[in-house]
């Protein structure tokens, strides 16, 4: 076979398990109801929790900025990149973490990897929960660190690992909110292990920040865990900030580091000031308008009910990412494509992203839904799943 007739085998192949992708084209800013070529859709699938990713202050700032600072950051942080938009959310960051200092990077994915690899390396090792981010999984592949997995959320099995550990350092890492679960991570007792076998903890809340913890400081916060417990904090922008980019929080030595070792972090050009202007907003308004979580807890709290009700599966999550768990993948996909013909979105979640058999509708809440938003999902759901025959009341 020729290179070419190689790549279109592995299509074929995706194609026949039901586990192809292909993107749809939005003409809409985000939101509840964005536009697919002319038609309107009631969204459950983005990450924009709070409903800022079209706020008019954030985008007023945004614009704001743009004016003063232009569009580009011409180049990297280290070479004439850096602006004071950058160093002003940096300062505020650190603040709003509760962490000695802040440092910016242009995406979660980078942030993730750039923290890893410049942290562990050949000698060390790197413990990751099965369920982690795929940004911290290829951070821990590429290290060079030996590479250690425990079961989700297992305490005892973390700690046998630990325990067998002759590594010179050992870096724990693990999500606060689990992405494709929305579950959180059992920080306090990973955290008291971490102490017990001197390791350090890094958390990735990137769909905790802004809906967890007082004024959505975060689950690191929530816990009440400081920089002794919980060294290393990674929080993105593009979810609950309805930004772009991403953050690291710690000890000034863990900063520093960073700057001089995370090629990440060095080698990409800088966020645009503009971006970090508008995250500055949004960061504010995070902080300031808990009106924002309580929507969100109410829209839980009915979602559950009523799936309760009508007997349709969940799966034990408090945050807005409120999966539900079909199996296979085809019955996924079909119960998806019966969604959009009813102008609703939500995307089948299936493997790779998700482990095999556990192909799942993966709903999020924003701000912006209504409790009748809810009820038409829910009614629909139900109807798809009658409908396929889709075993329902079976517990997750
Ligand atoms: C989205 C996400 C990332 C990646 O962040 P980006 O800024 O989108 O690159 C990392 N970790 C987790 C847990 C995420 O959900």
């Amino acid at each position: 076979m020729t290179f070419e007739q190689q790549l279109q085998a592995a299509l074929d192949a995706r194609r026949k398990e039901n586990l192809y992708r292909s993107r749809k084209l939005v003409g809409s800013a985000q939101g509840v109801r964005v536009l697919r070529g002319d038609k309107e859709y009631l969204s459950f699938c983005s990450n924009d929790y709070l409903a800022l990713a079209n706020e008019p202050r954030i985008i007023n700032a945004m614009q704001n900025a743009a004016e003063q600072y232009g569009v580009g950051s011409g180049a990297s942080h280290l070479v004439n990149g850096h602006s004071e938009e950058h160093h002003l959310l940096e300062v505020e960051l650190a603040h709003f973490t509760g962490r000695p200092r802040a440092l910016l990077f242009s995406t979660g994915y980078m942030a993730n990897i750039g923290v890893i690899s410049a942290l562990v390396g050949r000698g060390d090792a790197v413990l990751q929960d099965k369920l982690n981010h795929a940004s911290l999984l290829d951070g821990g592949l590429q290290s060079g660190a030996e590479f250690i997995r425990y079961r989700h959320n297992d305490m005892e099995h973390l700690e046998k690992r630990l325990a067998k550990c002759q590594a010179r350092r050992k870096l724990i890492v693990v999500d606060g909110v689990f992405s494709m679960d929305g579950d959180e991570a059992n920080l306090v007792d990973t955290c008291a292990l971490a102490k017990k076998y001197d390791a350090w903890v890094m958390v990735d809340d990137a769909h905790g920040f802004g809906v967890h913890g007082e004024h959505g400081s975060g689950t690191v916060s929530k816990f009440g865990l400081g920089v002794e417990d919980v060294q290393i904090v990674v929080g993105t922008f593009g979810k609950a900030f309805g930004t772009f980019g991403a953050f690291v929080a710690g000890s000034e030595t863990l900063i520093e580091s960073l700057i001089q070792f995370a090629r990440p972090y060095i080698y990409t050009t800088a966020m645009p000031p503009a971006v970090s202007a508008a995250t500055s907003a949004s960061l504010n308004i995070v902080m300031e308008e808990e009106h924002r979580r309580e929507q969100l807890r109410t829209l839980i709290t009915h979602f559950r009910n009523k799936c309760d009700a009508y007997a349709i599966p969940l799966m034990a999550s408090s945050s807005p990412i409120q999966p539900i768990l079909v199996g296979d993948e085809a019955s996924a996909l079909a119960i998806s494509k019966i969604l959009e013909a009813k102008g609703i979105w939500l995307t089948a979640i299936r493997p790779p992203t998700v482990p095999k058999g556990t192909s799942r509708l993966r709903v999020t809440f924003s701000a912006a839904h209504s409790l009748a938003d809810v009820n038409t999902l829910v009614e629909a759901i139900c109807e798809a799943m009658d409908e396929l025959k889709v075993i329902k009341n079976k517990t997750a």
